[in-house]
């Protein structure tokens, strides 16, 4: 890696400020986390500092705070006692994140200590990536460190102002570990190249589409996305899902695949499942036990059906087109994952793959959040926390948050 990191630095007797990302979901009713992999995956760095006799001071965002509600509900209280637990050692949590008071508790901060600052986002100047309140967050610190992955795309003070402002910036470990990953699906990679994206939507992946269309060998599409594909190419889709403002645009896509001569495979069969009301296309409506796999181009998916995953041809397909590859990069699940029956596609793909001798690689919002489960992790080399970080990243945008660490 081009950056400095923890491990080139002296962090001893230092206060460290790191970034990380404990923006974890949170369940609407009971405001318990859901899922603490963010959590987890900041704690190398944590234990790396804390036996270095660093004085750690924590930084965050969660969630989108707006209301007055917000401003309860989306204090960092949970995420300091999860971490506590996770590293045998109490953390507090400061009463705000700059400030005189934030200032004399880390002026108490031993060595090793950790101390966790309140919401990032309380403050209109994080996103605004404001001067003032910028300074005022280095200025409790000597040393930054950027171990938010998953936020490094975005333009905002923690990110991008304080490092900015310190005489050192250096990567965490795990953002070193995404990078060493990451990097090896952008330059000096083997062919074939193979790419499989799914997910909801074309129109929010057209530019990591077309960018694979100029690097890939073999382009696998499943998922929600590959319904508007189906629809261009004259199949019916029923109530499945379709975004047919992009229509056009998977012809072109389509129309490009062969012109870059790389393999384009869409699903050939898939699984469709009818809902218990009629006239609806909500998900709670969707009637698991209708679920049965119909052949793409044998069948017409029947008004009042939905496609929700790929079919086990589709997986097998699939399977013998990137057999070859030498690296394969995953972003979207092939279904409906949420509801079990329809993560059964995105789950044998995942087997499969497993059994490829290349670096796989997986990495997206929702993708990560599938693809974490233990028994599919097993099967890449790698799984990113980033969403659209990785997404970014992959396909050669710059990151500012990267960016600005210090130069090697
Ligand atoms: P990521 O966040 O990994 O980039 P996306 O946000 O693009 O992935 O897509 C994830 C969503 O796509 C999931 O909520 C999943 O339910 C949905 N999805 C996948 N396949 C289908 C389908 N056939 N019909 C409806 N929704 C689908
Ligand atoms: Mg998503």
């Amino acid at each position: 890696m081009n950056k400095l990191t923890v491990r080139d630095i002296e962090v001893a007797g230092r206060r460290v400020l790191v970034r990380v990302d404990f923006n974890v979901s949170l369940d609407k009713d009971t405001g318990q986390i859901l899922d603490d992999f963010r959590i987890r995956a900041t704690l190398d760095t944590i234990r790396y500092l804390r036996e270095g006799k660093a004085k750690v001071i924590l930084c965050s965002h969660l969630g989108r705070p707006k209301t007055k509600a917000d401003f309860r509900h989306l204090r960092l209280a949970l995420v300091a006692e999860r971490l506590s637990k996770l590293i045998g050692a109490t953390v507090p949590v400061a009463p705000d994140c700059i400030g005189p008071e934030v200032e004399r508790l880390v002026s108490q901060l031993r060595d090793g200590d950790v101390l966790l600052l309140e919401n990032l986002r309380f403050h209109a100047g994080e996103q605004a990536n404001d001067p003032e309140f910028a300074h005022l967050l280095a200025k409790l610190a000597d040393v930054y460190v950027n171990d938010a992955f998953a936020t490094a795309h975005r333009n905002h003070a923690s990110v991008v102002g304080v490092p900015g402002l310190m005489p050192v910036a250096v990567a965490g470990l795990l953002v070193e570990r995404e990078m060493q990953y990451l990097r090896r699906l952008i330059s000096d990679f083997e062919r074939p190249y193979g790419a499989i994206f799914g997910g909801a939507k074309i129109s929010d992946k057209i530019g990591i589409l077309s960018h694979f269309l100029r690097k890939a060998n073999v382009l696998v599409l499943g998922g929600g996305m590959a319904n508007t594909f189906m629809k261009a190419q004259g199949y019916e889709v029923g109530n499945s899902l379709v975004e047919d403002a992009s229509l056009d645009h998977a012809r072109q896509i389509i129309q490009e695949a062969k012109d870059y001569k790389v393999r384009f495979v869409l699903p050939t069969d898939v699984v469709v499942a009818s809902y218990r009301k009629e006239g609806t296309a909500k998900a709670a409506e969707i009637d698991e036990a209708t679920a049965k796999v119909i052949d793409i181009d044998k069948v017409q998916v029947e008004k009042g059906w939905s496609i929700l995953d790929i079919g086990p041809r589709t997986v097998e397909h699939f399977t013998r087109e990137l057999e070859q590859c030498k690296i394969i990069i995953w972003n979207g699940p092939m279904g409906k994952f949420e509801i079990p029956t329809f993560a059964e596609g995105s789950r044998k793909l995942a087997d499969a793959i497993g059994k490829i001798n290349a670096l796989r690689v997986a990495g997206g919002g929702d993708t990560s959040a599938l693809h974490r489960v233990p028994d599919l992790a097993k099967n890449f080399d790698y799984v990113s926390t980033g969403g659209d970080a990785f997404l970014r990243f992959v396909e050669g945008r710059e990151l500012p948050g990267i960016a600005e660490l210090t130069d090697r």
